[in-house]
């Protein structure tokens, strides 16, 4: 089989959804499936959907596009403010949408008319994190304005945290969101179907929490696909965290002094990475580079180490490992490794389902 690849064990990946939805469930929370770390696959979003999301949501309207061949009831949000280039797009791709800004909010509008449709917005809320949000102090505008859009429909209110400065989700910004959906509830006799108060970092909140107050859903992409909790990377108790492995090729094997030689300046991505052993090592290449993913969260196979990763070396210690060239080495996945294997036209994607092992590879072609 083709290599660089990326396994996609979607069993592990409904397995997940499930254990979350129902842990959350039981709080009352629903779940939406965030698709945009595997570029929109609907084999991931029709295996988040088996395992009782709500609805499936991404950044790109490339990915919602590529989504609507799910069973046509599955909800789609774009959970990125749309670009004021794509209101049409987004109207068509999208069944909501998740707003912070009053022109992007008109041309929606505009968009939604012309196609003689409604189309369900969530206003944002900044809540401390700094990244998309109308300040708190604001919403009631927003409101305000959208109330006069008779192309959209607004379904609720919504908050990012922790993606951009690590700010943690807690009662008190939590508490806000919450306190400012009832107050726009009584204000203008609403009922929000959608509170969502945030990403995978929300997680522990949400189930450790005394009440989590008008909070009904939550977006998540990385505690499903990888089974981790975003804010300090550890594995959420209960969930796979190998529904992802990266298989390359070893294409050198040879017994190599372990330390450089020659005088050195840079290497091909700044510094050169510091290796710390001394002798001679069994030194291997795998045809894996910064094309095909980052360094950043690669989990090399037991004993084995890596030395470093140019555009299309990855460079390792072998340690005791009996590889030989033409051999396959597989890697498991953190987030910014997923990101970039997913995203890269060199790796292909092959996604498995509980059938035997022979009958069970789909290979999604290259884009
Ligand atoms: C990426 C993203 C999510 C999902 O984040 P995870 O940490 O992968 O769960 C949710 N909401 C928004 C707005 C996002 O951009």
């Amino acid at each position: 089989m083709s290599s660089p690849r990326i396994e996609i064990d979607l069993d592990k990946i409904e397995q997940n959804t499930r254990t979350l939805v129902d842990r959350l469930g039981a709080r009352g929370i629903s779940v939406t499936g965030v698709t945009k770390a595997t570029l929109g696959s609907s084999g991931v979003g029709a295996a988040m959907m088996s395992g009782g999301a709500v609805g499936v949501g991404d950044s790109r309207v490339e990915n919602l596009s590529r989504l609507s061949v799910l069973d046509p009831s599955t909800s789609r949000t774009l959970i990125r403010s749309p670009m004021l280039s794509q209101a049409g797009q987004v109207v068509r791709a999208a069944h909501v949408s998740l707003h912070t800004d009053q022109s992007v909010l008109r041309a929606v509008d505009r968009a939604a008319k012309g196609q003689r449709r409604t189309h369900d917005i969530v206003l944002m809320v900044e809540l401390g994190d700094l990244r998309e949000g109308i300040l708190v102090e604001d919403v009631p505008d927003a409101v305000r304005a959208v109330q006069e859009m008779h192309g959209l429909r607004l379904v609720g209110v919504g908050a990012n945290l922790a993606c951009q400065s690590g700010v943690v989700p807690d009662d008190t910004n939590m508490g806000t969101l919450s306190a400012l959906a009832e107050r726009l509830e009584e204000q203008h006799r609403l009922r929000f179907a959608i509170v969502s108060g945030g990403n995978s970092a929300n997680i522990g909140w949400a189930l450790e929490t005394r009440g989590v107050g008008r909070i009904n859903n939550l977006r998540l992409g990385e505690a499903i696909l990888l089974g981790l909790d975003p804010l300090h990377r550890t594995p959420i108790d209960g969930l796979h965290t190998d529904a992802f492995r990266l298989i390359g090729e070893v294409i050198e094997v040879a017994e190599k002094p372990a330390r450089p030689w020659g005088d050195r300046a840079q290497s091909a991505f700044g510094e050169a990475p510091v290796r710390s052993r001394t002798g001679t090592i069994r030194q291997g290449i795998v045809a894996l580079g910064r094309q095909d993913v980052e360094l950043d969260g690669l989990r090399a196979p037991q004993s084995v180490t890596v030395l470093g990763m140019s555009s299309d070396h990855l460079v390792l210690d072998l340690g005791d490992q009996p590889t030989k060239v033409g051999d396959e080495l597989t890697f498991g996945v953190g987030y910014g490794a997923l990101v970039r294997a997913m995203t890269s036209p060199f790796v292909t994607k092959v996604e498995r389902t509980g059938l035997p092992v022979t009958r069970r590879l789909t290979v999604v072609p290259k884009a």
